[in-house]
Parts: structure tokens; C-alpha cells; sequence
């Protein structure tokens, strides 16, 4: 825990905007949309991001070539991303340590973009104390060919799980299949501790009801149910942030959603990265105030 983030240092380029190139390749071949479009993307919802995107080690998909070529899951950098993105040594587990990458500020979103980036993904702590979880996210993967309804239904039966134990959780979007139960926790708890209680969370649910849920990530035992994965929550682990894009088909978002709007969805990617005016509006909505925000604490299971 003594070692520390790099500090925002003021680099030659910095306050400058980041400059963008090659804006008018396409990324996304079957839908059309330009690296500039992701850029104006992310540029636009940087405010809407950053609370849950600033300081917090991430994970980058990068498809410097667009979403049709190689695509690449990315950690660690040896700095060639710019200015704006910083470094947090995180211990590995053979003791030694490795940086991961964190962002505070718009500039540091787009210099990922400009390196090829569509997808952030964030770790469940934050960079100025790594070893403190701050969320729990349960993710539900349904088998091939299960109905949204249920997904849906899991998620809310999530929720009400939750609320018994006094937590409130929030839903979202993926941008792909399914729905994250999102549970923010004031910190105070240990890696072990989040990804035990996950786990025994997720286990009790596929417990009660077999023929619905599975706990275990294998295909397998996923026939027709949905499998709770609790795996996010373990140290190293990431999900998707809100409103990232991805790497899929049409250029989708992972969006914040109420529970009341929850119910009107047939999918997980109502929104795509063209949608910036509508997605700032509804941010603005009371069913969206202080999604994501809440002081409580994992009780005991
Ligand atoms: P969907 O709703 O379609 O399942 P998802 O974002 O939940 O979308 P998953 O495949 O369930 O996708 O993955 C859950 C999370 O696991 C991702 O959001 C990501 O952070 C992490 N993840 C996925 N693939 C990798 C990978 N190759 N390496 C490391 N982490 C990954
Ligand atoms: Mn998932
Ligand atoms: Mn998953």
C-alpha cells in the first residue's frame, strides 16, 4: 500500500488538446463510424464518464485498424500513450510489480482513442488504493438463445437479493448481450472479502433456483440459464465502464439504466456512439440521478 500513483505531472504537451489522427477511418465497417466519431464520442460524454473512469486502473480494447482486424486486451504500456495517461505500480502476485494504466481527465480518454482504443474498462478500486474495492458488479451471461426477458428478470430478482440485505444496486447495459447489477461500496473491506461475498452471493441464487442460474463459468452448465459471474469481482478483474464503447457490431454503448427503464428494454444496446445528444439528455433525466452512487457497506453473509 506504500506505493504510490504517479502524480498528473504537467508534461510538455499538457492543457493542449489532444490531437486525433487518421479521423476518417472507418473502425466500424459494417455501420460506417470513423475514429473522429469515437473520439467525438468520448469527447462529448467525458463528463458523464470520468466519475466512474478517473482513477481507476483500466483495461483498454484497442483495434488500431478497426473492429474488423485484430483487436487486443491491454493492461500495460510502456508509455507511449501520452501525457494524460498516468501509471499505478500494482503488486502481481510472483511480489514483484507491474504499472497499469489510469486516467483522470478527458485528455487522458483521448489519448487512448487516438492509440486505437473503443472499449475502458475499469478495475473494482481505485488507483489511489488499489487494494480497496469500491464496487461489486454481478454480470449476467446468458446461454446462446435465452430472451433478454430473463435476463432481465435476473437482474431485477439481483437487485431485490441485494435490497434485502440493505444494498442498493444499479443496472447496466452492456452494449452487448447482457446486464451488469452494479453495487458501489464505501471501502473498508478486503479483495478477499468482495470477491467472497460475490461468490457466495451468486452461489446461493443458482442454489435456489438451478434451472435459471449457474455460478460456474463453464458453457456447459450455462444450458438455457444464465451464469451469474462473480469473477469480476476478484483483484486484477475488470468490467466494461458506463458508457464505454464496443468493439461490436454498430458501435454500441454500455449505458447506465433505471430500473423502471429496465423494463421497456429488448436489449442490451439501445444506444450507439452517434447518439451523444440523446444520451447527454437523458443523463439529465431523474430516473438517472445519482445512478451509480451510494455510501453502504458489504454486511455480513
Ligand atoms: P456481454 O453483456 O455481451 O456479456 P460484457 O462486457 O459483460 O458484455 P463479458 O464477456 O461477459 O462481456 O466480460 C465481462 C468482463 O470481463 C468484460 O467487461 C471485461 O472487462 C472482462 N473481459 C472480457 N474479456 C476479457 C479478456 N480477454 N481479458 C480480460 N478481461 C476480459
Ligand atoms: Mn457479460
Ligand atoms: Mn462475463
Amino acid at each position: 500500500a506504500s506505493v504510490k500513483p504517479e502524480k498528473a505531472k504537467p508534461g510538455p504537451g499538457a492543457g493542449k488538446p489532444v490531437e486525433i489522427s487518421s479521423r476518417d477511418r472507418v473502425i466500424f465497417p459494417d455501420s460506417g463510424q470513423t475514429k473522429g466519431e469515437m473520439a467525438d464520442y468520448y469527447e462529448a460524454l467525458s463528463p458523464l464518464m470520468l466519475p466512474f473512469a478517473a482513477r481507476r486502473p483500466i483495461s483498454l480494447v484497442r483495434c488500431p485498424q478497426g473492429r474488423a482486424k485484430k483487436c487486443f486486451f491491454q493492461k500495460h504500456d510502456s508509455g507511449t500513450f501520452g501525457d494524460a495517461v498516468h501509471h499505478v505500480p500494482i503488486r502481481e502476485k510472483d511480489g514483484g510489480h507491474e504499472d497499469y494504466l489510469f486516467v483522470d481527465d478527458q485528455r487522458g480518454l483521448l489519448q487512448c482513442v487516438q492509440m486505437g482504443t473503443i472499449e475502458f474498462h475499469g478495475w473494482g478500486a481505485r488507483s489511489d488504493d488499489v487494494e480497496a474495492p469500491d464496487r461489486m458488479i454481478f454480470d449476467l451471461d446468458p446461454d446462446e438463445g435465452l430472451g433478454f426477458d430473463e435476463v432481465k428478470k435476473a437482474a431485477r430478482d439481483i437487485h431485490d437479493k441485494l435490497a434485502d440485505l440493505g444494498l442498493t444496486s444499479f443496472a447496466l447495459l452492456s452494449g452487448g448481450k447482457g446486464v451488469h447489477v452494479v453495487v458501489p461500496l464505501s471501502t473498508g473491506h478486503s479483495w478477499e472479502q468482495h470477491k467472497d461475498f460475490a461468490k457466495r452471493f451468486a452461489e446461493a441464487l443458482s442454489l435456489a433456483e438451478p434451472e435459471r442460474f449457474t455460478a460456474n463459468m463453464s458453457k456447459a452448465k450455462r444450458k438455457g440459464r444464465i451464469f451469474i459471474d462473480w469473477l469480476r469481482n476478484q483483484r486484477g478483474s475488470t468490467a466494461v465502464l458506463p458508457y464505454s464503447a464496443r468493439a461490436r457490431s454498430g458501435a454500441p454503448v454500455a449505458i447506465p439504466i433505471s430500473w423502471n427503464e429496465l423494463k421497456d428494454m429488448d436489449h442490451a444496446h439501445p444506444y450507439s456512439i452517434g447518439d451523444t445528444t440523446v444520451l447527454l439528455d437523458r443523463s439529465q433525466t431523474k430516473a438517472l440521478q445519482g445512478w451509480g452512487f451510494a455510501d453502504q457497506r458489504l454486511p455480513d453473509l
